[in-house]
């Protein structure tokens, strides 16, 4: 039985989460919380796992220590709902009766230059005699529709980079578990809780591998100099037709370096529109 078919068999029926489920999840839970308290560390020498696959000029700008947009007083607790929700993920699929071996559990992927990217992954599911790893992402309704509707739809869309993060965690952990292969994402809805299931293709290993690879090459290359931006601004229309501004794209407007990397970046209210939510990040704004 597939995972998606152990899942929905488990929850159609008369749900349960057997005690001792509870208090590993529970551990989980304290171990998750206690995160709360953890200043993020810069200054690493190299990108994690789970930023190597980011676009390519977002790397650059943490390489060179460009400041940051301020976070919000809320992100840490957004942070935590996503820890949260792995840790029901986790219990939902233990009840379910899927054998999880390894929980979190560090890994170091090295490169053939003898260049280490650490990172953690989330699961190592055991299913007769096969090993396959596994990601749990919370994810809003629209991501958990569009970018996780499909392996080829999160493909196209992965400017979190979570292939690479994937591929790069079982080429890492394949060392000590040789039969292991990409399992791929267990999505979760944040607003709706559904759960899916999205199988990555595990021949696509060595073409990520390779893009990992290459990217720690042009990392350890990457100076003041050479920073390209990935993205350009893009026009603005109003019903169809051009307003005269021009605004950061979807990728850009989310990025920490925004404004470092366009310094007349403005934040206005679509003059426009009458939506009191029509703020966007202009590059030029008349
Ligand atoms: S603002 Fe855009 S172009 Fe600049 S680093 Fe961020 S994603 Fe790249």
């Amino acid at each position: 039985m597939d995972l998606q078919t152990k899942i929905d068999t488990y929850l159609a029926g008369d749900p349960k989460i057997p005690d001792d489920i509870v208090f590993r999840a529970s551990q989980m839970f304290n171990s998750k919380l206690g995160k709360f308290n953890f200043k993020r560390k810069g200054g690493a020498k190299l990108p994690s796992m789970s930023q190597v696959g980011k676009p390519f000029c977002q790397l650059h700008a943490e390489k060179l220590g460009w400041p940051k947009a301020p976070e919000s007083n809320s992100f840490r607790i957004k942070m935590l709902y996503g820890d949260m929700t792995e840790v029901i993920a986790v219990a939902i699929l233990l009840a379910a009766g899927v054998e999880i071996v390894d929980l979190n559990k560090r890994v170091g992927y090295k490169t053939p230059d003898g260049d280490y990217i650490n990172g953690e992954l989330d699961l190592i599911i055991k299913d007769g005699n096969g090993y396959s790893l596994w990601d749990i992402k919370s994810a809003s309704r629209f991501a958990f529709e569009k970018k996780f509707a499909s392996y080829e739809a999160l493909k196209e869309n992965d400017d979190f980079g979570y292939c690479a993060q994937l591929f790069g965690y079982t080429k890492a952990e394949r060392e000590e578990t040789p039969e292991i292969k990409a399992g791929g994402w267990i999505a979760v809805s944040k607003e709706s809780g559904e759960m899916k299931i999205v199988q990555a293709n595990p021949d696509d290993e060595e073409s990520y591998t390779n893009k990992i690879e290459d990217t720690i090459n042009r990392y350890k290359e990457a100076t003041e100099d050479n920073f390209v931006r990935g993205f350009t601004d893009e026009e603005e229309f109003f019903y169809r037709k051009p307003t005269g501004n021009r605004k950061l794209s979807m990728t850009c407007s989310y990025c920490s370096f925004r404004y470092t990397c366009w310094p007349d970046l403005k934040y206005e209210r679509n003059p426009k529109s009458k939506s009191a939510n029509a703020y966007h990040h202009y590059t030029v704004f008349k």
